[in-house]
């Protein structure tokens, strides 16, 4: 079967960790996984810690941004983001029931301690997740852009204190915080007055 990734290569049939029967592209490097062929492979594996961040793990792999076709139904695979922390994308068919990973991107997995968790990927609530997570992490770095990152590390300390006060203190110590004469302040006055219930 001709590669439907760098349209130059054919898929022969190989494995990946020895047990996870696929085929592998002679010129990319990518790897074509059946559905049954991985849920055979699952049935081995004792479940993963998921390990985000794996310090010092250089992994070499390349990324298809274009849609990718399945080189058994000719059918436009579906791009499923692998976390919120990479920009990796698993192909999937629905057609065939089978997945398209990049070279080293079965590696990535494994780095990721996602590895046995692709159905999960495949959920909508984990890639709802993914852009969740995503959008936090670009406004934090808006953040970090705007005051400096010395400024933003000092406002986290403050910001998780503040959150452990009660909520009556927390009122009066934020006003006092951003109150011009806090002391002086009518806002102020209010929270100091309140009586306990
Ligand atoms: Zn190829």
């Amino acid at each position: 079967m001709q590669c439907t990734s760098c349209n130059t290569g054919h898929l022969k049939p190989s494995t990946l960790d020895t047990t996870l029967t696929c085929q592998t592209c002679s010129n990319c490097g990518g790897n074509w996984i059946k559905l049954e062929d991985y849920i055979e492979w699952l049935k081995t594996q004792t479940p993963q810690q998921a390990v985000v961040d794996e310090i010092g793990v250089e992994v070499d792999t390349v990324e298809s941004a274009q849609a990718l076709l399945c080189p058994e139904t000719g059918a436009i695979m579906t791009k499923f983001r692998i976390t919120s922390d990479t920009d990796h994308k698993i192909d999937w068919c629905n057609k065939s029931s089978s997945m398209w990973l990049d070279k080293g991107e079965w590696q990535l997995l494994k780095n990721k301690g996602v590895a046995d968790k692709l159905n999960q990927i495949f959920s909508s609530e984990y890639q709802q997740e993914i852009i969740e997570q995503t959008t936090r992490n670009s406004r934090e770095m808006m953040m970090i852009n705007k005051i400096g990152e010395e400024n933003y590390s000092r406002l986290k300390l403050v910001r998780t204190w503040l959150h452990e006060q009660s909520d009556e203190n927390k009122a009066l110590m934020v006003s006092f915080l951003v109150m011009r004469d806090p002391f002086m302040d009518k806002a102020t006055d209010k929270i100091m007055d309140k009586k306990p219930d």
